[in-house]
């Protein structure tokens, strides 16, 4: 196999989140996945990523996540080796958002991913109560006129295992927006085009 470790551990990643259990795909959101990986990468899954701030759109919202661009990077090369497909969606706010997710031939190769590696990306993305793999999500509230845009862990199995934007625990995904909103009382963000 041609994939370095990392970009193994991405592929596996992205199996756990879009492969259901009869071996079905469904589609995963961009952001959400990619606070995983940030969770992943705080808890030492992988080798060779880092993350920075880098301006983004959600929610209609400019602002400043945590990305990994190394990441990013890898997800370019098992698309083009069709091992992950993208779709894009536009939403409501005219914010183009891509959800992703494994192909047929990334579910057969992720099948000879080596039991260690798996091991690590598994450990990373575990409940602290029953060890599946927590789920991640992305809130847009608005408090006395200020938009907030968060990132919440939460397992849908046991319900238990919850990091919220409150503390700075270990692997809480609040730190993916550690970086204040572009403008706080920012308007719908619209392509240039538009304007
Ligand atoms: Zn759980």
């Amino acid at each position: 196999m041609d994939l370095s470790s990392d970009q193994q551990k991405l592929l596996h990643l992205v199996a756990i989140y879009t492969r259901t259990k009869s071996g079905k795909q469904r589609w995963m959101k961009e952001l959400p996945l990619h606070v995983a990986i940030f969770h992943a990468i705080r808890r030492g899954a992988f080798n060779t990523y880092d993350f920075a701030p880098s301006l983004i759109t959600s929610h209609g919202v400019r602002l400043y996540a945590n990305m990994s661009q190394e990441a990013l990077h890898d997800m370019k090369v098992l698309r083009e080796k069709e091992l992950i497909e993208k779709l894009k969606l536009s939403t409501h706010l005219y914010e183009d958002i891509g959800a992703y997710r494994i192909t047929r031939a990334g579910i057969e190769l992720a099948k000879t991913i080596g039991p260690k590696r798996r091991k690590e990306v598994n450990d990373a993305l575990a409940c602290s109560a029953c060890s599946r793999p927590v789920m991640f999500r992305i809130v847009k509230d608005v408090e006395e006129g200020n938009v907030k845009i968060r990132a919440f862990r939460g397992c849908s199995h046991c319900n238990k295992d919850r990091g919220d934007n409150i503390g700075s625990a270990d692997g809480d995904p609040s730190e993916f927006f550690t970086i204040h909103p572009v403008d706080f009382k920012t308007l719908p963000y619209l392509p240039e085009a538009t304007r």
